[in-house]
């Protein structure tokens, strides 16, 4: 049912101006396709970089948002994935896969739906946030749950893809690494090249890696601070970690994809791998969304808490990459907050009392 013929728009050399433009077409010289090849895209990218004047005070500098949650599907997946199902329709496939701890399987699903293609996704059971997995499943995708973690779920989807001609989305795939490196260009642009260190979660390693490479090609070269959470930082501690665990599922990752390119990543550009625990993470989380108005999940306010834990190197331009939206993950959102609801009947004298009260 899937299958029905979609038509699929081609890629302009020269996009509409004026109007939000797709990724591909916003930076086609820089990115591996030509005009008149297959476009799959739900207009991502170009997404808000936003002053944050309460982590600023609080920093002693200038900290600016990327406010990757502003795309389509939630999260910065989907540079990737505009470009990795292009490609893949380009190339004729029928189907992708991924092994997803959330949002790589919402978007691989959305844009799927998009092109008209087959969609899997192997999520490691009862390890997803609801709103990723509600996304999943709206757009149609096949959810296949593992009794396993995601890294056994990657090393299956690397044998299946091996064996049946359907394309791996994961960020072992190039695309998703050329799609993501566009962020690195919109900041480079919206700062005139003056971003002195950028602060980003770590999980498969494979944004940083992207964000590295985008700076680049730039000429620019702002100190990465990647971190990963305490109970799932094989980087910082050098070894795969058998059984990762943290409050923020999407950098829950024993043993990264991109693990050499985020290590020189880290090192090139003179910055570092560190470490938050979830307690730095969930505090950093709801001064976001309490004093700078910004709800992201979880794993997204790990740059946030790195930069508090350990600064940012005397750098006085800087960005954090909130790299998902909030409503991702409703169930942390609620068990992790300082609000509470007031039960009331309905009469004048107590609705004033719990409205206009001492809390
Ligand atoms: C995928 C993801 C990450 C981790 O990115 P990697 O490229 O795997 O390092 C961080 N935050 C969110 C919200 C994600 O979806």
């Amino acid at each position: 049912m899937n299958q029905a013929a979609v038509k699929i728009p081609k890629v302009e050399a020269i996009p509409p101006t004026g109007a939000h433009v797709p990724l591909i077409e916003r930076y086609l010289e820089r990115l591996p396709f030509e005009p008149g090849d297959p476009l799959v895209s739900l207009q991502e990218g170009s997404t808000p970089l936003l002053r944050a004047p309460v982590l600023s005070e609080l920093v002693g500098a200038t900290v600016r948002l990327k406010l990757e949650g502003a795309n389509p599907t939630g999260s910065f997946k989907d540079r990737g994935m505009t470009c990795a199902v292009s490609a893949a329709v380009r190339d004729g496939a029928k189907a992708v896969i991924c092994a997803s701890t959330g949002n790589t399987a919402a978007s691989a699903a959305a844009y799927a739906a998009r092109a008209g293609i087959t969609c899997a996704v192997i999520v490691p059971e009862g390890k997803i946030a609801q709103g990723k997995m509600a996304q999943t499943l709206v757009h149609g995708a096949r959810v296949i749950s593992l009794k396993g973690n995601f890294d056994q779920a990657l090393t299956l989807v690397r044998e299946l893809t091996d064996t049946h001609p359907i394309v791996l989305v994961n960020s072992v795939n190039e695309y998703r690494i050329e799609g993501q490196k566009t962020a690195a260009f919109e900041i480079h642009e919206g700062l005139d090249g003056g971003l002195e260190a950028l602060c980003i979660p770590v999980g498969n390693a494979g944004n940083i890696t992207s964000y590295w490479r985008g700076f680049r090609e730039m000429g620019a070269a702002p100190k990465l601070f990647g971190f990963q959470a305490e109970g799932a930082a094989p980087l910082v501690e050098g070894r795969v970690i058998e059984h990762p665990e943290t409050v923020a599922s999407a950098i829950r990752i024993g043993n990264p994809v991109r693990w050499e390119d985020a290590m020189a990543a880290a090192r090139d550009s003179r910055g570092a791998i560190r470490v938050v625990s979830d307690a730095e993470i969930l505090a950093a989380y709801r001064l976001l969304a309490s004093k700078e108005g910004m709800f992201c999940e979880p794993a997204s306010a790990a740059s946030v808490a790195g930069l508090l834990k350990y600064g940012a190197d005397g750098a006085e331009q800087i960005v954090c990459v909130l790299t998902g939206r909030g409503l991702k993950d409703p169930e942390t959102a609620i068990a992790n907050n300082d609000g509470k609801v007031i039960q009331c009947v309905a009469e004048r004298g107590p609705i004033e009392e719990a409205v206009l009260g001492d809390p």
